[in-house]
């Protein structure tokens, strides 16, 4: 069977950066529609959302500044480009970001006076990581308002796999001068559990009861100024609001979720607030097994989705202007059709040229996974001024665009600027489709 779909623009991707280029089409008024074969590495991440965290090796405290420095020296970077199309770097950035931050609102924090500064929030590592904006149930977990605790307790849950509050207690107090105390309580978890599954089992199986009871006697115990979990809250946003005003309102002290490994609550958090948009404003999404696009001349006319596997079923979108944001080698963005003696990147949809940084091919052993010796997120497809990518042969694509990490030059890994680039090429992606 065979559906053909026409629209103003049709998206590939349903990661941040297909999802920001939707929301943007969308609110211009333009039919627009999602093809996706997953959901990505949001719900990976660990839902906070870094927009510069590092540059050449040293931590930002001013997003802003690192990238207007980054932007002077680095003419090739997603950032710089971006710039230039949204009227110099602060403008560009912060018109971007609050796009997003208007539909994430309730989840996020908004930095005070809009004055974006980094925080470092304390990892379950013990160690400071630089990010942009938190989630609420966060709110605690930067070490700034750490300092100004007396008493900060630090909650461990027995038979809860994923973190272990005495190494992060050691690691902050030699790194950072944080003194934690820490204990564990007993959720009744009679085999080792992920993060992932304690929140369901609080939001369904009575267990947020007895956390709470758990937590008052920790409170009154410890003599608690501050009580630090894990990442187990609802990943339901709406849910996870409510279960910390209960926990806030019976304790009598702030109550702050740790950033989490992955695959992390507050990353399926983010995702799950990003679909519950995308359907409010009734932005269709199909799932592919494959999607293939048929380029004729200097344009894209058409991408063939095949529903299901082994399916007959196929749609074919027809749209005015394309965003492509299938993500990195990891999300399938770029696929490795090369042997077992030699790699051979290819863009898989539309068969775009890629960008493989020089020293890809000393990525061996140990040093596969330094994304300094061995930088795979660097590999992408190549792009224009205005966010249109190369076809093989070399000739630019007038009606394609491309966001987020499936475009090359660019280390999210290094820098911590994963969700933060995502967004705002998104944006301007999204931007540049809208003119149809
Ligand atoms: C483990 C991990 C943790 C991270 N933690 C953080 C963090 O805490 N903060 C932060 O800011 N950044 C973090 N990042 C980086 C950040 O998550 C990514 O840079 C960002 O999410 C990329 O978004 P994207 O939309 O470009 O790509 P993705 O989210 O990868 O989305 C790509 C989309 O394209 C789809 N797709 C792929 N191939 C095809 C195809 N052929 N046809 C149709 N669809 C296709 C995929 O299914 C997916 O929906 C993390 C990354 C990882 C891997």
């Amino acid at each position: 069977m065979r559906k053909v779909v026409e629209c103003d623009v049709a998206v590939i991707g349903l990661g941040a950066a297909g999802i920001t280029a939707a929301l943007v089409a969308a609110t211009h008024n333009l039919s627009t529609v999602i093809l996706t074969r997953g959901y990505g590495a949001t719900a990976l991440s660990s839902g906070c959302l870094d927009v510069m965290g590092y540059l050449n090796n040293k931590m930002c405290s001013n997003p802003i500044n690192c990238i207007k420095e980054l932007v002077s020296s680095n003419g090739h970077h997603p950032y710089t480009i971006t710039s230039k199309l949204g009227g110099g770097v602060t403008t560009a950035i912060r018109s971007a970001l609050q796009f997003m931050l208007k539909f994430l609102d309730g989840l996020y924090i908004r930095p005070h006076n809009g004055d974006l500064q980094n925080l470092k929030v304390l990892t379950y590592y013990g160690s400071p990581r630089p990010t942009a904006y938190i989630q609420k149930s966060m709110r605690y977990a930067s070490t700034d308002e750490l300092t100004q605790f007396r008493n900060v307790v630090m909650v461990g849950i027995k038979n809860l796999g994923d973190v272990d509050p005495n190494l992060t207690a050691t690691v902050a107090e030699k790194v950072l001068g944080l003194r934690i105390t820490t204990t564990a309580i007993d959720l009744s978890l009679s085999t080792l559990q992920s993060q992932v599954v304690v929140s369901k089992l609080l939001s369904t199986n009575g267990k947020f009861k007895i956390l709470l009871e758990q937590l008052m006697r920790v409170v009154r115990s410890y003599t608690a100024d501050v009580i630090l979990l894990p990442a187990i809250l609802s990943s339901d946003p709406s849910e996870m609001n409510f279960q910390l005003m209960e926990l806030e309102e019976k304790l009598k002290v702030p109550v702050s979720e740790l950033p989490s490994p992955p695959p992390s609550v507050p990353g399926l958090r983010l995702m799950n607030k990003l679909l519950s948009i995308l359907r409010h404003l009734n932005i269709p999404i199909y799932f592919c097994s494959s999607t293939k696009a048929t380029v004729t001349g200097n344009r894209c006319s058409e991408v063939r989705c095949t529903l299901g596997i082994g399916e007959d079923y196929e749609i074919i979108v027809r749209a005015k202007n394309y965003v492509l944001a299938t993500g990195d080698i990891l999300s399938g963005g770029i696929v490795d059709e090369g042997d077992l003696l030699c790699s051979h990147y290819v863009e898989p949809v539309l068969g775009l040229r890629v960008h493989v940084p020089s020293n890809i091919y000393m990525c061996r052993g140990s040093s596969l996974f330094d994304p300094e010796s061995c930088p795979l997120s660097e590999i992408g497809v190549e792009f224009d001024e205005y966010l249109r990518p190369y076809s093989s042969s070399g000739s630019v694509l007038e009606n394609v665009y491309v966001a987020g990490s499936i475009l090359s030059k660019y280390n999210y890994v290094t820098e911590r600027s994963g969700l933060g680039v995502a967004i705002v090429t998104g944006y301007y992606a999204g931007l540049q489709a809208s003119r149809v």
